[in-house]
């Protein structure tokens, strides 16, 4: 039993039986999964959620899969955490880290919308699965394909991270690395996907694929006590997390599991791929695609297949879009380690520079809950960290040469 509708274009409302679909034939705009939300009144319920799995199944019913899950049994339910000590240093009264660098099997927040697609792709009887990826998408499409029994192509632009190549590889899909940008790699998957008939996750199964975003929205207010934050920030790549996240809030208002608190969204981009923020901060509806150039690859597309409708949603929730320069994703990703014990890949860093800027120019007030959205694991882009520690120096293995040691280390003692 599922509660899904249809699927329905965004812009002009055609609807499509659920299958494999991008786009509406008609106006080319993306097509959504609809809902029978009067169906779920007084089924879909605080109690009937709670006593599902601890995985991102247990939202099965605001999902679009037929059956049973086929994939992701223990992805999501990632920690929700409150970040006193970074509240403390960033003078905030209430702040939440929603934890995705601790998602599993593939430590971000892709193995939600994958667990969807995979499982989508078998109920549609595919064998072949693949994905157009900046690296955390091929990682997680080849956990979750070898574990589903599935082969799996992945392809990724030619200039990625050691950590996201091997660990995708070691999971034995075909890696096809590709001369070009992200948005040259998306583009070419979608001719594969129609000239070989296989379920690109993030091209003909994108409906299924996106509402596996929501998961992290409900996450966040399901673990905050069935409440909504006042401000959530999310990192925008091709823009499909940020509005899956309003989405998320706004289904469990409309189905009266969390009270109506008007929650702001807001975006986060680095300074050298920030389409979307520089569109925002220039009160501009459209966006101009960029060439990316930031160490925060996951998150570098230039021409966000969703950005119109992440400015849309920044908008209409009252909240806005920052960037942060490489330097100061660094810093933000070395100030999270330091104060809260996590450490993400740039991307995170990039979201919590950006809720930082954010708090000083006062768009975000110190005094109402904050939610920053971490949503990737640094072990997988350590070489993003060279030269920021000094090279250390081994000692003889004495006692006498470990006293030296902490000697120099400590700060003199002003007394008085
Ligand atoms: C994919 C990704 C995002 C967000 O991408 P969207 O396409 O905007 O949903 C954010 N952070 C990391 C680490 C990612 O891999």
């Amino acid at each position: 039993m599922s509660y899904v509708k249809c699927l329905k274009a965004k812009e002009s409302g055609t609807e499509y039986p659920i299958e494999p679909r991008t786009i509406c034939d008609n106006d080319f705009s993306p097509v959504e999964v609809q809902y029978d939300y009067d169906a779920m009144r007084g089924k879909v319920t605080r109690e009937s959620i709670e006593a599902g799995p601890r995985s991102l199944w247990r939202y099965k019913d605001l999902l679009p899969i037929e059956g049973e899950p086929r994939a992701g049994f223990n992805s999501g339910w990632t920690p929700l955490i409150k970040a006193d000590r970074l509240a403390k240093k960033l003078g905030v009264d209430e702040l939440y880290i929603k934890d995705d660098s601790a998602n599993y099997p593939s430590y971000s927040y892709k193995d939600r919308v994958v667990s969807v697609a995979i499982t989508k792709a078998a109920e549609f009887g595919f064998d072949t699965v693949g994905c157009a990826s900046t690296g955390n998408l091929a990682h997680s499409v080849a956990a979750h394909a070898a574990t589903a029994g599935l082969k799996s192509y992945v392809m990724v632009p030619h200039d990625l991270e050691e950590g996201k190549i091997v660990g995708s590889r070691v999971f034995g899909p075909t890696l096809v690395k590709i001369k070009g940008n992200y948005d040259d790699v998306n583009r070419l998957c979608a001719q594969i996907a129609d000239r070989y008939g296989w379920a690109i996750v993030n091209v003909n199964l994108r409906p299924y694929y996106t509402e596996g975003a929501k998961t992290h929205g409900f996450e966040i207010a399901e673990q905050l006590g069935w409440r909504l934050p006042a401000h959530t920030v999310l990192p925008v790549a091709g823009g499909t997390i940020l509005p899956k996240v309003w989405k998320a809030y706004q289904e469990f208002i409309k189905l009266g599991l969390v009270p109506d608190n008007k929650p702001a969204m807001y975006g986060a981009q680095a300074a050298g791929c920030n389409p979307i923020a520089k569109a925002v901060a220039e009160g501009s509806e459209l966006f101009h695609p960029q060439k990316p150039d930031t160490i925060a690859k996951s998150i570098a597309i230039g021409n966000p297949a969703d950005g119109y409708y992440v400015i849309q949603h920044l908008k209409e929730s009252g909240g806005f879009a920052e960037s942060a320069t490489d330097p100061e994703i660094l810093a933000a990703v070395r100030l999270l380690a330091e104060t809260e014990g996590i450490f993400t890949e740039p991307a995170g860093g990039t979201t919590l520079a950006c809720a930082i800027k954010l708090i000083e120019s006062g768009r975000i007030p110190r005094d109402e809950p904050i939610c920053v959205c971490i949503t990737g694991n640094g072990l997988k882009t350590i070489e993003c960290m060279a030269g920021q520690f000094e090279e250390v120096e081994p000692i003889e293995a004495k006692i006498a040469a470990f006293d030296t040691l902490v000697a120099g280390q400590s700060q003199p003692v002003v007394v008085g």
